[in-house]
Order: C-alpha cells, then structure tokens, then sequence
C-alpha cells in the first residue's frame, strides 16, 4: 500500500527542484559568457579592456554581463557579473559590472525578443564609421542586414549614448558607433557571435575595395531583395 505525500512535502520538492534547475541554468548561461568573450577576444574583435558582453537571464529582469577592468582573453565564468536592469550587482563579493552596463539594459528593456547583446571593438567596421563608408550588400551576409545605422560619438557608459543606440537601432540587429565600435543583438549568444563577426568581415572586404580605390560591386537588388525577406523570416 502506498502512502499519499502531504501537498507541502511535494511543494518544498517542487521548490527545491525548481531552485536547483534555476542555478544550473544560470550557471551555464555563465559558462557560455566567458567562452563566448574568450571567442572574440581570439577573433581580436574584442580588445583587452574594449568591449563587453552580456546574456539575458531567461525569464527575469537580469543578466550575466562581463566585469570592468579585467583583462579579456582568460576571463573565467566566475569573473562574469549578474545584474538587474539597473546596473546593480546581485550577488555578493561580485565583481564591478562593465562600465557600459546600460547600452546591455536599455537595450533589453527596449526589446523583449533580445536575449544577447554584444559590443565589439571590432576595428574594420570601426573604420567605416570614421571614415563615413557605407555598409554595402556586398555579399550575402550583408545583404540579410538592411541597414546598418551610424551613431555619432557620445561618451561611453553614458546613458545618453544607450538610450542614442536604442533609438538608432530600432529594430535592427546591429548598429556601428562612431569613433568606438560596433552593437550587435540577437535572440541567443552565439547568433550574436556569428552576427559580429560576419559584419567585420564584411567591413573588411568593403574597406579594402576603398583602399585601392574601387568602388565595391554590390549584389543584383533582386538577390538583396529575397535574402532581405529571408533575414525577416530568421530574424
Ligand atoms: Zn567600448
């Protein structure tokens, strides 16, 4: 014969249960942080201390984001700093949060289907910025982005320059920023990862056509079209 478990003995079960998959899916949205600031440190589209990373927390106001001041390269998953949309540190004895928490909480809080967000130092597309060069459909990875908006200089970590990328962003995935670097959002980290890279190398392509003086061919609109519809559909 079985003996029936008293409703509170099965809610403090359902709770203890509950608590322990929470922590172990903070603890990996953790993980994926540090490895994912690790890759682009690697791919030099993160310097040292330029640059910043951040991951929501799946269903709270909060995030992972990477800490201030601390050397990218080997950044370690207990390096990364939880916070809240306000930039404030939730956990005791963590480190400071990155200097441009905001431009990561703005966004989020502009844009419920954001789940990452990552600002890259990322130096070819940086140069377009300075140089006022046009972001081109030149290729096929391009061509998903329709535009890729120009932010002018406003001091980093200001909340001025956050709320300017918001706006300028709108519902783009990406924006570059005027004598800084690039912004880029997507539904998961590694989309983001992708994303970043594949504007840099695209820059790259198109700074180097200018470099030796040649404007760059761009796709036939009609292949810019249908790509463009595709990217609305993955978006
Ligand atoms: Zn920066």
């Amino acid at each position: 014969m079985t003996t029936a478990t008293p409703p509170q003995d099965l809610r403090a079960q359902m709770e203890r249960i509950l608590r322990c998959f929470r922590k172990k899916a903070r603890t990996a949205a953790r993980e994926e942080l540090a490895r994912a600031v690790n890759e682009l440190y690697q791919l030099q589209l993160v310097t040292s201390t330029g640059g910043n990373l951040s991951v929501r927390i799946a269903g709270r106001d909060e995030c992972w984001i990477t800490p201030s001041q601390v050397p990218k390269g080997k950044l370690r998953p207990e390096a990364m700093v939880r916070i809240d949309l306000e930039g404030n540190a939730l956990d005791a004895g963590a480190l400071a949060p990155s200097s441009e928490w905001a431009l990561h909480t703005e966004l989020y809080k502009a844009r419920p289907e954001v789940q990452a967000v990552i600002h890259a130092h990322a130096p070819y597309a940086t140069i377009l910025g300075l140089a006022q060069l046009p972001f081109l459909p030149i290729n096929t990875d391009a061509a998903f982005l329709k535009e890729m908006p120009l932010v002018p200089f406003i001091m980093p970590g200001s909340k001025e320059l956050a709320l300017a990328v918001v706006k300028a962003m709108g519902q783009n995935p990406a924006c570059i920023m005027q004598n800084h670097g690039i912004v880029a959002v997507a539904s998961n980290l590694r989309r983001a990862i992708d994303l970043v890279e594949s504007i840099e190398r695209t820059a790259q392509l198109i700074w180097g056509c200018y470099a030796v003086g040649k404007e760059p061919p761009l796709l036939p609109p009609e292949a810019i079209r249908i790509l463009r519809e595709k990217g609305e559909m993955l978006a």
